[in-house]
């Protein structure tokens, strides 16, 4: 009996954290048939999120010495022959797109990754070893030609924005290289509030699924191997998960049901390079071949959202939060003062949101906005003193500040991308 009982209630908890439940209660993000299955939009405040998380990716990113790049998200069917994409993924692909009358003069994809297009992009001139490690970043669109019975919210879909990014380098550079990656995916967890379930080193399995080149696959192999162990992270081998390209490093996460994914992932690549014929001018004045270490932060924009939202349950980290800060009156007489403050938090960058007397009573209001992790109340007290009576998310109850001290707080742990919601 109480096992059952305690069954309905994981049951319960489960479906009341499904991040797909919650999206749509939140107004985050939804699909429509008419778009497609496997197609979701965003709604404001979902973009909001996303786009506090895009900036923020891009931040670390550029301080991390990548250059950000634009590429189209379509590409000729050749590309992804000379890539391997075509001969080794196309039941992931979506069928080219015919172009130039009946006999189609043209194939044109809707890309299944972005690494052909920045290979492109590095051999489109003449590189010298002076410029590697050249590491090329884009949150860019790929597609998947999912099934239609596995896709699931956000968790998985058809169009894929991904936080791409490539690295160049010489052999030398690639252990450096795979470390830094992997201490940024560490850093940008804790930002989030999440923890990775494991780490995974994910070898090739059986199967013609994978570019032949034991060699190169050995090599690949101990580079990561080596990171692995020099950064004394705990990690498990496995078979049959690597890209066809080249082993990787997965960083996995465990969702509500206890499903697990990879979000984040740092790849060593020999294939392309030499596919693209790939090369640099060495010291020596000769041509060398680069290498190409993929790596990606947050993975998708999409599963990482997915996976914040069971997470938190709706209770983003501030800097991410939809809503940042509600002003609540506590009566009609405060509202001049509240909306003041409104429009210095929205100067101060904040996303704020105001909910009047005209709402409910304070008590309602409060549980209406009790996702925001800043609860502003204006009393007759604070609206005559140019102070403001904060809540946080969590309970605690601040003692009345003056209003520019509470935008500067506020502003200063969203700018640092603090979990914690006061200091
Ligand atoms: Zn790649």
């Amino acid at each position: 009996m109480q096992e059952h009982d305690a069954d309905e209630q994981h049951e319960n908890q489960l479906h009341q954290h499904d991040h797909r439940r919650l999206g749509r209660e939140l107004g985050l993000f939804d699909s429509d048939p008419l778009i497609g299955a496997g197609l979701p939009y965003w709604l404001p405040d979902g973009a909001a999120v996303r786009h506090s998380l895009e900036e923020y990716i891009r931040e670390v990113e550029r301080r991390a010495g990548y250059r950000h790049v634009y590429s189209p998200v379509l590409g000729k069917r050749e590309l992804y022959e000379i890539s391997g994409h075509w001969q080794h993924y196309r039941e992931d692909m979506f069928s080219p797109m015919e172009l130039g009358g009946q006999h189609g003069e043209e194939q044109l994809v809707l890309r299944p990754s972005l690494c052909p297009h920045h290979a492109l992009m590095f051999r489109s001139r003449s590189r010298s070893y002076r410029e590697l490690p050249l590491r090329f970043a884009e949150l860019g669109a790929m597609f998947r030609s999912e099934r239609t019975g596995v896709l699931r919210g956000l968790t998985r879909v058809r169009a894929i924005q991904l936080n791409d990014g490539h690295v160049f380098c010489t052999l030398d550079q690639v252990a450096g290289e795979a470390a830094a990656a992997l201490e940024l995916i560490r850093r940008a967890y804790v930002a989030l509030g999440i923890e990775p379930s494991r780490y995974r080193l994910s070898l090739p399995g059986p199967g013609g699924k994978y570019v032949a080149a034991p060699e190169l696959w050995e090599r690949s192999t101990a580079l990561l191997r080596a990171v692995l162990d020099d950064s004394g992270l705990d990690f498990e081998e496995a078979e049959g998960e690597a890209a066809f390209y080249g082993p990787k490093i997965d960083v996995q996460v465990v969702d509500n049901a206890g499903r697990e994914a990879t979000l984040s992932t740092v790849q060593v690549d020999f294939h392309q390079p030499e596919q693209f014929d790939l090369h640099y001018v060495g010291a020596d004045g000769a041509k060398h071949r680069p290498v190409m270490v993929h790596r990606a932060i947050i993975g998708s924009v999409e599963r990482a959202v997915a996976h914040l939202l069971e997470q938190h349950g709706g209770a983003f980290p501030a800097w991410l939060a939809p809503v940042q800060v509600a002003v609540l009156p506590v009566t009609e007489d405060q509202l001049p003062q509240a909306e003041a403050f409104e429009a210095r938090c929205l100067d101060a960058g904040l996303r704020v949101e105001l909910l009047g007397p005209e709402r409910g009573s304070l008590g309602a209001r409060i549980r209406e906005a009790r996702l925001a992790p800043y609860q502003a109340v204006i009393g007759a007290k604070e609206a005559a003193d140019d102070h403001v009576a904060l809540r946080l998310r969590d309970g605690r109850r601040i003692d009345p500040l003056p209003a520019d001290e509470v935008l500067a707080r506020i502003g200063a742990l969203v700018g640092a991308h603090r979990v914690d919601l006061w200091e």
